[in-house]
């Protein structure tokens, strides 16, 4: 069956929904809008292209419009969708370069406008040099600054795995950096203080100023305009250029009446439908089922981006069995030194979550003692006390090589709602040069259940 399908929205869940109707069928009628002039730009390369480690920022694309015309699209660059009528089944489209307007009728809508960082209203927040973190614009404004002698001062606001990424590369490129966030913890949303506390003090190790539990008041500037200093209810802090990476909000004011969660995100079931006849919405914009808390979560990772193109695409063209039932929100970073990644809930945010929970930490050498050499390894397992129910993980790797893989099976396990008693009895391999007998993940589920004989140093 063709539809006329409509894309509001090109970036990674776009470009994900757009390949793949068009590879399983070629007869669809594709219009697809964005106001950006670029598409597929991958924001985690931003911090990697500050630091030197991506040589060149225009290697962080996957696609462009010719990729996705040559398929079949037709794609509108430079144009933003400015109103949805989901009564008559119409788009109303604006050229930003000329003004013009018009207004495309659908069969299907795919919704993959993403999110937008959030700024601050705070004094002087229109100083030069204060910019948020997403596109390759920034990007390209951000590498630049790197090079600038006369940028001596870095503050980055928020220490979540952007804001910790960036305060990395600009440390790497000599610059001297303040790292701040409201809360009292590092990255507080994934990992636990057995992992925050290590990585904090390898910050601080590193001579980046963390401050912590500190509220951005404002800025100070100088006679030209530019930042000079940010302010906070912790003191003054010098900062010729300040980047904020507080976090995202869904795009989603052009579909008022769909059913959302407080911070805008779109309910969307397994096939990605929103509660709108024919409107699907996918990426940063939705808010899908999570395993762990049996809620709609919004957790805006590329990763659940590019599966719910191909699951909304893939629903049109019939293929019914494909189905995003649940996420878990898996992720990592690789910052001074820490190789982390987790799924799931944190402990702390299954608490908040209003979940019953235990957890079990576990910390060794990832390989038998007789090997030349081992690394250390910690693992975390957030269950329910009464079911035993995997509900997070968090795994932190530190050395040459990164064990933060595993979080894969986990994730499995807390999607299949699994528990710590099936979980015990994994077959997972044992060989010297990698693991141990019993390797640190089991050790942890076994230190759980308390059938511990394997000891733990
Ligand atoms: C610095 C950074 C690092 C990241 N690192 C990682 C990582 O390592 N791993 C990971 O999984 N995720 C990472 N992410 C998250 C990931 O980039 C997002 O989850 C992803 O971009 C979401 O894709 P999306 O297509 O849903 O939304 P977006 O990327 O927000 O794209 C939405 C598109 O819609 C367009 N649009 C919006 N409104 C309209 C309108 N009205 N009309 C027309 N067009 C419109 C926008 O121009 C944009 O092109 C990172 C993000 C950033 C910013």
């Amino acid at each position: 069956m063709e539809y006329k399908v409509v894309v509001v929205g090109v970036n990674h869940a776009g470009t994900s929904a757009i390949r793949t109707l068009l590879s399983q069928n070629k007869d669809h009628k594709v219009v697809a809008f964005d106001r950006n002039d670029n598409i597929s730009f991958l924001g985690c390369g931003i911090a990697l292209s500050v630091s030197g480690v991506v040589h060149n920022v225009n290697d962080l694309f996957y696609s462009d419009c010719d990729e996705l015309e040559r398929l079949g699209a037709e794609v509108y660059m430079s144009t933003e969708v400015v109103r949805i009528d989901t009564d008559k089944k119409e788009v109303i489209a604006r050229d930003l370069k000329t003004g013009e307007e018009r207004a495309v009728s659908y069969d299907k809508l795919i919704y993959s406008a993403g999110s937008w960082p959030v700024d601050f209203k705070v004094e002087n927040r229109d100083l030069q040099n204060i910019y948020v973190c997403k596109l390759f614009q920034h990007a390209s404004e951000l590498i630049a600054k790197a090079g600038e002698p006369e940028i001596k001062s870095v503050a980055i606001i928020g220490a979540g795995y952007i804001g910790i990424e960036l305060a990395e590369a600009y440390h790497q490129r000599g610059k001297k950096v303040t790292l701040v966030d409201l809360q009292e913890r590092v990255v507080p949303a994934y990992f636990d203080k057995e992992f925050t506390d290590r990585l904090e003090k390898d910050i601080r190790l590193a001579d980046v100023n963390l401050v912590l539990g500190a509220r951005l008041t404002g800025y100070v500037g100088g006679s030209d305009g530019k930042v000079k200093q940010i302010v906070t209810d912790h003191g003054k802090f010098d900062a010729d250029l300040v980047v904020q990476c507080v976090g995202f909000k869904p795009n989603t004011a052009l579909l008022p009446k769909a059913d959302k969660l407080e911070n805008g995100a779109l309910k969307v079931d397994a096939t990605m439908q929103t509660s709108i006849p024919d409107v699907y919405a996918i990426g940063d914009a939705a808010a899908i089922y999570h395993a762990a808390t049996g809620t709609y979560r919004h957790v805006a990772l590329a990763t659940n981006a590019v599966k719910g193109g191909v699951v909304a695409a893939s629903q049109i063209n019939g293929l019914k069995q494909v189905r995003l039932e649940s996420i878990t929100g898996t992720n990592a970073i690789c910052v001074f030194g820490n190789k982390l990644a987790s799924t799931g809930l944190s402990e702390t945010a299954a608490v908040a979550a209003g979940l019953n929970v235990a957890s079990s930490f576990y910390a060794d050498n990832d390989r038998p003692e007789f090997m030349n050499d081992t690394e250390q390894v910690g693992v975390k397992l957030i269950y329910e006390k009464e079911t035993l129910r995997l509900v997070g993980a968090q795994i932190g790797s530190y050395g040459e090589t990164s064990h933060t893989e595993c979080i894969f099976y986990l994730s499995l396990a807390i999607q299949k709602r699994m528990s710590l008693l099936e979980l015990a009895m994994t077959d997972v391999y044992f060989l010297p040069h990698f693991n141990k007998p019993f390797n640190f993940i089991i050790s942890a589920v076994l230190q759980a259940l308390g059938l511990t004989y394997m000891k733990n140093g």
